[in-house]
């Protein structure tokens, strides 16, 4: 399918038309609404194509989890072309097509900010503040971060177009960042995270360039905004190679930007790293399996020790234990030591799964049974059995409490009250199977 090597993504773009006949894309790897949106924008006298992890995994042979779109038509004027569209985002503006439960994403090509706005547009650190300057198709695939994506599906003419020799990257495993990295990741330091996650989910090597300054410059990620962070967590964690991912984010010390306040992280054998790749090997498992996950439970299970040493300070201070431990849940949950901020919806499951951990502890006889129909009883049941696997001590307690859920198989866990939320502005949906309540 190459005709030729091309350059490495450091020199200059080399825009390669790949005509249908030469590539495997076709319509029917696409979903029906991403197709109503290209056709959409297409007979709205617009560019529209196909761009990104859609491109690049239906070319690994892989289905794609979401659709991005791109067009030379600006936000407004896609609003104007579907009625089912909302704007969303300030430093990068985007438009969602929303059919039901699909959002389908698009973005109008990004631009060169110019020269005397590049300034005012960077922070003291290179990093963008906006992004929201509009320009061409050439322009837009120097802005994307890897060569692989980088690859545009033109819905005109079914042809890709491949300015930095994305294919040959994939076909080559090849993940390599378009341009200069340090510059590239000055400016988006989340570029390092996207480089750690398509690498594992995509079995494919990050270019010795492109690893090369991750190490230093992972400090960086102290400037992103923890929300955001918090979003790529999930990524990161609950997209099925968590326990894979999480290593190799250790290994180019990013994780540790997240979490500073956990440096017993640094040591494979402490409780905390013990408890966590457990969870992590659990939650990839229970993710093939197709069972639904909790992001709050592996947020619960990686401060758990911190709780746990809030928890003992407070009991030194002669409180009972209820007070103990609702003073420490806020200590560790509201201390900001942490650069993701942890939606209330989750910090709340968090605070459910720690005080059940005490009345697992001690309750007995009806108090157990009053336990079992606790909305939160399985999560904090399955935490229970998680710190066995790490604290033998606790083996027999987890076994008394699948004993007692055998012995009364009609005492159900009621259902859990459903928050009410906000409709979901994210910018990108995390993994599938993830329960965002
Ligand atoms: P997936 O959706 O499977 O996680 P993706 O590559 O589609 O992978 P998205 O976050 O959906 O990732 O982004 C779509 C595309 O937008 C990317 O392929 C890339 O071209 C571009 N992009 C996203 N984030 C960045 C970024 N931080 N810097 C540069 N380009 C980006
Ligand atoms: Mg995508």
């Amino acid at each position: 399918m190459c005709k030729k090597a091309l350059g490495k993504s450091s020199e200059r773009p080399q825009l390669r038309i790949i005509p249908r006949s030469e590539h495997n894309i076709s319509r029917k790897n696409l979903s029906k609404n991403a197709l109503r949106v290209l056709y959409g924008l297409k007979d709205a006298g617009y560019e529209a194509y196909l761009v990104g992890g859609g491109v690049r995994d239906i070319l690994l042979g892989l289905a794609p989890k979401d659709f991005d779109i791109v067009t030379n038509a600006t936000p407004e004027e896609i609003k104007k072309t579907f009625r089912n569209c909302r704007l969303i985002g300030r430093r990068f503006r985007l438009a969602h097509i929303v059919f039901g439960p699909e959002i389908i994403e698009v973005a109008t090509f990004r631009g060169h900010h110019s020269e005397d706005s590049a300034g005012k547009n960077q922070s003291d650190h290179g990093q963008l503040l906006s992004d929201n300057v509009y320009g061409s198709i050439d322009e837009d695939a120097e802005r994307r971060d890897f060569s692989a994506n980088a690859l545009y599906y033109n819905i005109a003419d079914f042809s890709i177009y491949d300015y930095w020799g994305g294919v040959e990257a994939i076909e080559q495993r090849n993940l390599d960042l378009i341009g200069d990295p340090e510059t590239r990741y000055r400016e988006d330091p989340v570029r390092m995270l996207r480089a750690v996650r398509f690498a594992v989910k995509l079995e494919m090597q990050i270019s010795e360039r492109t690893a090369k300054p991750i190490k230093s410059l992972a400090p960086l990620l102290q400037n992103i905004p923890k929300a955001r962070l918090f979003e790529e967590c999930l990524k990161l964690l609950l997209s099925g190679q968590g326990l894979e991912t999480y290593k190799m984010l250790m290994f180019y010390q990013l994780f540790q930007q997240i979490f500073p306040n956990l440096p017993e992280l640094d040591n494979d054998k402490s409780a905390t790293s013990r408890l966590f790749e457990q969870a992590l090997k659990n939650t990839d498992l229970r993710l093939k399996q197709g069972l639904r996950i909790t992001p709050a439970f592996i947020f619960a299970v990686l401060l758990w020790y911190q709780y746990q040493e809030a928890f003992a300070h407070y009991q030194q201070q002669a409180l009972p234990d209820q007070d103990a431990a609702h003073l420490a849940i806020s200590a560790v949950l509201d201390s900001g030591a942490y650069n993701v901020v942890i939606p209330k919806r989750f910090a709340t499951t968090i605070r459910e799964i720690w005080i059940l951990q005490l009345r697992l502890q001690f309750s007995r006889g009806n108090k157990a049974l009053k336990t079992l129909e606790h909305p939160r009883f399985r999560a904090a049941y399955d935490f229970l059995l998680l710190r066995a696997e790490v604290e033998p001590d606790l083996t027999e307690l987890a076994n008394w409490w699948t004993q007692v859920q055998k012995d009364n198989p009609t005492v159900k866990p009621a259902q859990a009250e459903q928050p009410k939320r906000r409709p979901r502005r994210r910018r990108r949906p995390a993994g599938k199977n993830v329960k965002t309540e």
